[in-house]
This record gives C-alpha cells, structure tokens and sequence, in this order.
C-alpha cells in the first residue's frame, strides 16, 4: 500500500548539514516554501565537527570565485542570518619551512596573480615571525592571506537552520530518506515517517549523496574519510592566526579560551554504514609531532579529546555543484572534500539561484555532475 504524502512544498532538501541549512536559509527568503529532511540531527556530521576554517588560502582556482564570495558573506554574517557564528578574522597562515617550500609558496602565488587574484600574499621570515612570535625559527616565510579566519562549526550551521526556519522552512529530523523518484514533474521523497513531496529536489547529503544520484542513473565517484582533529587543554594566548603548513598537513588554531585546535585533513576511519567516523591513533601522533615542532613550547600540552566526522571525497577534489543531467527540477550540492564550512554560505545562496532561477550568479561547470561521466559509465 502506498504510503500517504506526508507534506508538500515547493522545495525538498536532503540532507541536514552546513549545505542544506544554507540552501534552506537562501531559498526560504526568495518566499519559496522548504521543507528539509535529515536522517540523524541538523549539523550531526561533518559540518557540525569540522575545523571551522574560514579559508581562501589555497584553494584550487576553481572554487576561488566561490570562496571569495563566501569570505565577503562570513565578514556580513550578523545582517545575513542574524549570529556571529562565532567568526573571528584571525587571518590564515600557510607556513614555509625550507627555501624549496617558499619556492613553492611563491609559485602558487604568482599562478593565482596570473589569474588576477591578489587575496594570497607572500611573507618574508622577518614578517611571519612578528605575525607569529611563538613560531619556531627556523621557518622561511610564507602565505599569508589577512580576512581568513574561522567559526564555530555547530554553531554556524545552526544559525542557518534558525535563519531558514524564521523564513518558513521546516526542518524533520531524523528523517532518512530511502528512495527518491520523480513521478511527471514533481519528486517524492519516501521515508520511515512517511513520504514527501515537492516540485523541486536539493540533494545536500554529504558523503551518502552518491547513494541518492545513483537512484537517478546518475553515479558520482564520490567517497568518504573520517577526517581526525583534536583539542588540547588551555595554553596561555601565543597564536593569533590560523596556521596550515607548506611541507606537512596541518591546521591549527587557538581560541579566545586558550585551547588548540589541530588537524589538516588527519584521514581517520569512516563507517558510512554506521554513519560515524573513528579516530586513528596512531597517525594523531604524527600530527601532535607536528605541532610541536613548529611550536616547541607546547610539548608538554595534553590533548583533551579527539574525534573524526565523515566528509565527501571526489576524485578531483571539486565539489558537485549541479543541476540534473538526467532528471528535471533535481539539484546537487555535496562532495566538498574537507573544505565546505567556508563555502556553505556562498554555495547556498548558489544553489538557490539554480533552483529558482534556473542559472547561478557564478560560473559553475567546474562543479558539473557529468564531469564524471566517464569514470562513472566503467
Ligand atoms: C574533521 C573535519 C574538519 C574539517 N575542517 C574544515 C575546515 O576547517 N574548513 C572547511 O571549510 N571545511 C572543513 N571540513 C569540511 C566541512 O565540514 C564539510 O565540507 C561540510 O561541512 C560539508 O557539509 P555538507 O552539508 O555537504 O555535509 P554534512 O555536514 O555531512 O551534511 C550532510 C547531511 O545529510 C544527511 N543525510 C545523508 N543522507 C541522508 C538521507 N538519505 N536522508 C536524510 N539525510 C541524509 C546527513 O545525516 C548529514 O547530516 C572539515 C570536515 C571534517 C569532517
């Protein structure tokens, strides 16, 4: 027996994270009616236990349109939803510790110049040092990029859910959706607590969205990693900026409350199934190692806790960020390899021009579905 249609709206959103929380808020505040399904809770997975970087630095050339925009949306973050989110412009600093690195740091610089972006600046070792006294000496220098910083990842993704809901959207939590299909024009959505039915479909699920693309025909080479970070206890204040290294992964940060925030793409376990990450330990201690080279000081500073959430992988480490190929009314937005809590805010407001206009404010072919095509057809 068919179950009954449960709701109705002009949008349905999958998936509870940073993505559809932004999508919601952007679409609910055009007037469209948005109803948002999530299995677990809103900001349950990776964008409710991330890093909380808010990072232009490095980004691939493709998405630095799309950063950029987000980083000008994190710096007007009270007037768009309301909260602060708990950003703070610390600054972003990618760290050089060899000539050879600085070499690199130079490189990518001048590539990103040659391109007309300017927001990425190389530092001399005399600069980086006064930006960053703690620093052991001997680094070279390095990239330095001044309105990067970071939020506080639940907090954030939360605010976006208050901000949709005061614009109409509802949220179900603990709502897995199953099965999607599209009967004429309109989707529907069958879940445990019945189904759901909308003209359009947003699919914002994370590292389980290749599970509903392939309900469509349409197979995304996308994967999950249980990315690690840990917390230590306080220290007194000795770091400003947020830090990455040149030569080693790294990303590490000290808040206002004296702990230390480390990690920098540390891939743990991911159980997708069970939908958890788990904590490797062993490669934490590379890390911790890290750290304390860079900062001898803290050798001694215990860790307080450490955990692993579960992100989207893509084999060229783009997002999806796409209308359907194959089916009408039917938006993508998933796979952001370690680095979406920066673009949640840019991305939503994206997808909302996609849903409801039909095209985006920003170029987007770097994003699209069918870039896989042929990965996927072997
Ligand atoms: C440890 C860690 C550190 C990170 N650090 C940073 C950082 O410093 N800076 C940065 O920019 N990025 C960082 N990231 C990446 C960032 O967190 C993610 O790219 C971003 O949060 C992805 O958001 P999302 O909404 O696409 O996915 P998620 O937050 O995973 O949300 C997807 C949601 O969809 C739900 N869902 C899935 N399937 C279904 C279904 N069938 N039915 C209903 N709901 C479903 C899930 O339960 C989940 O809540 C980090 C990630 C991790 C894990």
């Amino acid at each position: 027996m068919n179950k009954p249609v449960a709701n109705e709206s002009d949008v349905l959103i999958i998936g509870g994270g940073l993505h559809g929380s932004s999508s919601a808020f952007h679409i609910a505040r055009r007037g469209a009616s948005v109803t948002v399904l999530e299995a677990d809770y809103v900001g349950r997975h990776a964008s409710g236990v991330n890093a909380g970087g808010v990072r232009t630095l490095g980004r691939p050339l493709p998405e630095i349109p799309l950063a950029l925009m987000s980083r000008e949306i994190w710096h007007n973050i009270v007037d768009t939803i309301g909260d602060d989110c708990g950003f703070v412009a610390s600054g972003q600093l990618k760290i050089a510790e060899t000539e050879a690195e600085l070499d690199e740091c130079r490189e990518r610089v001048a590539l990103l110049e040659a391109h007309g972006f300017t927001h990425e600046k190389i530092i001399d070792r005399e600069t980086l040092l006064e930006l960053e006294p703690a620093l052991t000496p001997h680094v070279t220098g390095g990239i330095w990029v001044e309105r990067d910083g970071y939020a506080l990842p639940f907090r954030t993704t939360t605010a976006f859910r208050l901000a949709a809901e005061r614009h109409g959207a509802v949220f179900h939590e603990g709502t897995p959706v199953t099965r999607i299909e599209q009967k004429g024009e309109r989707w529907f959505a069958h879940t445990p607590s019945g189904v759901f039915s909308a003209a359009k479909l947003v699919v914002t699920a994370g590292a389980w969205a290749g599970e509903l693309s392939q309900q469509v025909g349409e197979p995304v080479p996308v994967y999950p990693e249980g990315l690690m970070l840990m917390v230590t206890h306080r220290a007194a204040p000795f770091c400003r900026a947020t830090l990455g290294a040149t030569g080693r992964p790294l990303s590490f940060k000290q808040f206002d409350n004296g702990t230390v925030v480390i990690g920098g793409k540390l891939i743990g376990i991911a159980d997708l199934p069970g939908r958890h990450g788990e904590v490797d330990f062993a490669r934490l201690v590379k890390s911790a190692n890290t750290v304390v080279d860079l900062f001898p000081h803290l050798h001694n500073l215990g860790i307080n806790r450490a955990w692993a959430g579960v992100e989207a992988f893509t084999d060229d480490s783009l997002p999806v960020i796409s209308a359907s190929r194959r089916a009408s009314n039917l938006t993508y937005s998933f796979g952001y390899c370690g680095s979406g809590f920066q673009l949640g805010p840019a991305c939503g407001k994206l997808v909302s021009e996609l849903v409801l206009d039909g095209v985006a404010s920003l170029p987007l072919d770097a994003f699209a579905i069918d870039r896989f095509k042929d990965v996927a057809a072997a």
